[in-house]
């Protein structure tokens, strides 16, 4: 019979759910907010679902796993990479759980791909290859499995577009299979511990904000909760939280506009981005306009007018970046990478100045910033020297956007209209659960709790604090044991499926 169920949902935040509970639309959850133990749950920085769900499962903090967002910069070629499972520098609960004998159910956990050959079963989630090829790796473990997903759930790794026609029943669809998995699993009762994460609820709020259709998402979330065994020990926790955008800071634009990155210009910049200028004063979105010059312009031409200039969205900025005449270049979310090999010993005033540079920047008497971040205040472990200088942490209603557009605070850059936080949600209930609240956890708490609870030996490297409060009967005693190798042997690669998907998403926009 399972023991702990450990339930991710992407993105979500209690200021949201409290919200639609205080509206009647989750009375699942609000029962079992009622019977349960909850508090507020801090995330890594840049607040992301890669590589927070790896952080979760494996209990450390971004400089000891070595991936630090969706994608990667390679400091001496400028080179951009987008890490695989095997680039996490760690072992997870799973497979320390297996070590000792327990069966483990590992459902969707984001950058699990390649699955591992743990004791139970994997299914790998986003960042596993779209198309399933048969001839290719498997996403699952053991790789007969596949089939019966296919066959039993129609189970898709994700959908292109939710902002296609019919993208919402596609997503809305997607989550209801994940449920699903979970609900034959668990009655299976072959699985000590059973994680599933939903992720798709995240890519609503990202595109919808608090919109009737994030609303499905969660209602229907709340609908499977409903159906979740009552005594079953359940931690349910998300990656990050979420808040709306009212602007952005195009913290690129302010690098070229104060002569610190270098983008090689290309003919049509200005033209284009004279358009981009006029749409944007009427009040068209990029997106709404990308979206009509899709519809008009002849196959290929779209594409070539945006890469022929402004706006550039994300996923074109590594090929536009002119690497050895630049100091600094940022990612979306907040990472600042500076260029160590050009500036040389004038590196730390660099790093320095533009540090207090970022944090006097005031826009209409506020900073769009709650902090402009060391690396080594907010990271530690073998990979510190590999993470990203500075570290922007957007306040609430910023975001920070990684490609450029013509001004450095923009209304909207992206189809988003709300955008990651690092307060997440944390929950704990079932039969040896008490009714309570916590003070605020770190998501790096999650993954020695597991263990402890599961009376498996935590292993010496994991970062957290494991929490017995929410049970009755506390924890078993603490045990330790050595660590497990980790992943990391597989270097990152140029993966230009993973950024397309990426780019679906609108992180890459
Ligand atoms: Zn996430």
């Amino acid at each position: 019979m399972t023991k702990l169920l450990s339930l991710g949902l992407d993105g979500a935040a209690w200021h949201k759910l409290d919200r639609m509970m205080a509206d009647g639309k989750l009375p699942n959850l609000e029962r079992m907010v009622e019977d349960g133990t909850r508090a507020p749950l801090e995330t890594v920085l840049p607040p992301v679902t890669c590589p927070a769900w790896r952080c979760s499962t494996s209990g450390k903090n971004p400089g000891q796993v070595g991936v630090f967002w969706w994608l990667n910069l390679d400091r001496p070629t400028g080179r951009i990479t987008s890490p695989t499972a095997d680039s996490f520098d760690t072992a997870d609960v799973w497979d320390y759980l297996s070590e000792e004998g327990r069966r483990c159910a590992v459902l969707n956990v984001p950058m699990t791909y390649p699955p591992s050959e743990l004791d139970g079963v994997m299914v790998s989630g986003f960042g596993a290859p779209f198309e399933i090829d048969l001839d290719a790796d498997s996403i699952t473990h053991p790789p007969e499995l596949q089939d019966r997903l296919e066959e039993e759930y129609d189970w898709q790794v994700g959908i292109d577009d939710v902002n296609d026609p019919g993208g919402v029943e596609e997503a809305l669809d997607l989550i209801r299979s994940r449920f699903e998995l979970l609900l034959d699993t668990l009655e299976d009762g072959e699985f000590d511990y059973v994680h599933l994460t939903v992720f798709y609820i995240n890519v609503l709020q990202h595109h919808f904000g608090d919109g009737p259709e994030t609303e499905r998402g969660w209602e229907l979330i709340d609908e499977y909760l409903g159906k979740l065994p009552d005594d079953l020990t359940k931690v349910v926790y998300s990656d990050h939280g979420h808040s709306h955008i009212e602007r952005t800071f195009v913290i690129n634009k302010y690098l070229i506009d104060n002569g610190y990155l270098s983008i090689e210009s290309q003919a049509g910049d200005e033209v284009t981005g004279g358009i981009y200028t006029a749409l944007k004063r009427v009040g068209i979105s990029p997106r709404t306009a990308g979206a009509l010059a899709r519809r008009v312009l002849p196959e290929g031409l779209y594409e070539r007018l945006v890469q022929s200039g402004y706006p550039i969205p994300t996923f074109e900025l590594a090929n536009r970046v002119n690497w050895e005449e630049s100091d600094a270049v940022a990612l979306s979310q907040g990472p600042i990478y500076v260029n160590r090999d050009r500036l040389g010993d004038d590196y730390e005033r660099f790093r320095d100045d533009l540090k207090a540079e970022l944090e006097s920047v005031s826009i209409e008497g506020e900073s769009p910033f709650d902090s402009v971040a060391y690396a080594e205040d907010v990271y530690s472990g073998d990979h510190l020297d590999e993470a990203p200088d500075l570290l922007l942490v957007a306040a609430d209603e910023w975001e920070v956007y990684g490609g450029v557009t013509p001004s450095v605070i923009e209304r909207q850059a992206t189809s988003w209209t709300s955008g990651n936080h690092p307060i997440g949600v944390l929950l704990v209930h079932g039969a040896d659960v008490t009714a309570g609240e916590l003070q605020t956890r770190s998501i790096l708490d999650i993954a020695p709790t597991v263990l402890r609870y599961l009376d498996a030996p935590v292993p010496t490297d994991m970062n957290g604090e494991s929490f017995g409060e929410p049970f009755r009967d506390g924890l078993p005693e603490r045990r330790t044991r050595e660590p497990i190798a980790g992943g990391a042997g597989r270097d990152a690669v140029q993966d230009e499926e993973l950024e397309s998907r990426l780019e679906d998403l609108g992180y890459l926009e």
